[in-house]
């Protein structure tokens, strides 16, 4: 199946309650032979008028990150966790993500990117479960032939111009990367630290208050 055909079908998609309050169905944007991967949350009201994903004021901020970097959005592929709007640009719930899930991973098999950006913390969870992304941002992982590169929200910036430098200065890094000058870490040594730091920090709260962390870092694709 052709990206196209794949994007033809999600667009008559109504598997999920988004379906209802949204104008269409935005299935993604870019280069069906792209290396790198955007993923953000979902799409925005312009983003449901137009049927294009990152094309309202975020989007703007994400084409300046990426011409910042001597990218433009012809190189890589932009999509989202769910590819219709949620109310009120409402953050998209886990039923959400789960039922359209299936879509961005049939994206990611004819894509075959090297290289995955989660923008914002629903789309870091996809890879990196059971960390925060104040934490990761910023950070390049490998992990089987692939690199996993997490920024904040372009978003972010619109309403926190102070986060405007840190996105500017964040992705300079994967500039760095693609130009063979900055190495990424092994995933596999950060799950494993990650994992010991939850482990240390749930026996201390098993200790003090009894309570279990149930949390975990899970990888999932
Ligand atoms: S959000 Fe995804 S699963 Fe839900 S209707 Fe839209 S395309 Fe289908």
């Amino acid at each position: 199946m052709t990206l196209e055909e794949l994007n033809e079908s999600c667009k008559k998609c109504d598997k999920c309650r988004l379906r209802k309050g949204a104008t269409q169905v935005v299935p993604g944007a870019g280069s069906e032979h792209a290396e790198i991967m955007f993923i953000g949350e979902g799409p925005g009201e312009t983003e449901d008028k137009q049927g294009l994903p990152f094309v309202g004021a975020a989007g703007r901020f994400l084409n300046e990150l990426l011409k910042s970097i001597n990218l433009n959005r012809e190189d890589v592929y932009i999509a989202n966790m769910v590819k219709c709007r949620p109310p009120g640009n409402r953050d998209p719930q886990e039923d959400e993500i789960q039922a359209c899930k299936g879509w961005l991973n049939q994206q990611i098999k004819v894509i075959q990117p090297k290289i995955f950006v989660p923008l914002g913390r629903f789309a870091m969870y996809k890879f990196l479960k059971g960390t925060s992304i104040s934490k990761e941002h910023g950070k390049i992982y490998s992990r089987s032939g692939k690199v996993y590169f997490v920024m904040y929200h372009p978003a972010v910036a619109l309403y926190n111009g102070a986060m405007r430098p840190i996105l500017l200065e964040d992705i300079k890094k994967l500039r760095l990367f693609l130009d063979g000058k900055l190495d990424a870490q092994s995933l596999n040594d950060t799950v494993s630290k990650i994992i010991s730091e939850k482990e240390t920090l749930k026996k201390e709260q098993n200790k003090n208050q009894g309570n279990k962390d149930s949390s975990q870092f899970k990888m999932t694709i």
